[in-house]
């Protein structure tokens, strides 16, 4: 009688735990349905209790248990194709990375070290900015702004960048107005 050796033993166990996980799930979402069902029917808590405990408790135990079960059996399977969805993924953020779009023309040609004056603004919005502000970065319709008319004009200075204006009526220092 104990000489069953043409069935391969592990196979057995692995499609048996599988069964037994799908058992135990179905078994304890079933109770958890009826402890829900016994609790919501009771308005109090002391009338609750009996049901939490008798349904609710272990049938969430039995739907963790089986969770764990049919895991544990299918891991092996999935290991070849949770591999491959790595690497995809993986391309996927690689590729990303590399078509990140390169900085507008204007922006590259004003944040050189010949150009700290100048100020740039986005096409259809109401601010303008350094070159280097991280708002105008990597905007496509960045527009050179000439500070001579920017005062005059509806654009108002971005508050994350602070861009200085230099004006010809500059306000006398600080220090100076006595
Ligand atoms: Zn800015």
């Amino acid at each position: 009688m104990g000489s069953n050796g043409s069935v391969p033993r592990r196979a057995t166990n692995a499609v048996n735990r599988e069964v037994f996980g799908v058992l135990a799930a179905i078994i304890g979402a079933v109770m958890l349905f009826l402890g829900w069902y016994g609790v919501s029917g009771r308005p109090n808590l002391a009338e609750q209790m009996p049901y939490i405990a008798s349904a609710t408790v272990p049938g969430a135990a039995l739907v963790i248990a089986a969770s764990v079960l049919l895991m544990g059996s299918s891991a092996q399977r999935r290991s070849d194709q949770t591999g491959d969805l790595v690497a995809e993924l993986h391309a996927l953020l690689v590729e990303e990375v590399g078509t990140d779009p390169s900085p507008s023309p204007v922006v590259e040609e004003l944040t050189g070290p010949d150009a700290p004056e100048a100020l740039v603004a986005v096409a259809g919005t109401a601010h303008y900015h350094r070159p280097d502000c991280t708002l105008v970065s990597g905007k496509a319709e960045v527009e050179r702004v000439d500070p001579a008319s920017v005062e005059g004009s509806e654009l108002r200075p971005c508050p994350v960048c602070e861009p200085t204006v230099p004006t010809t009526t500059a306000a006398a220092p600080p220090e100076l107005a006595d």
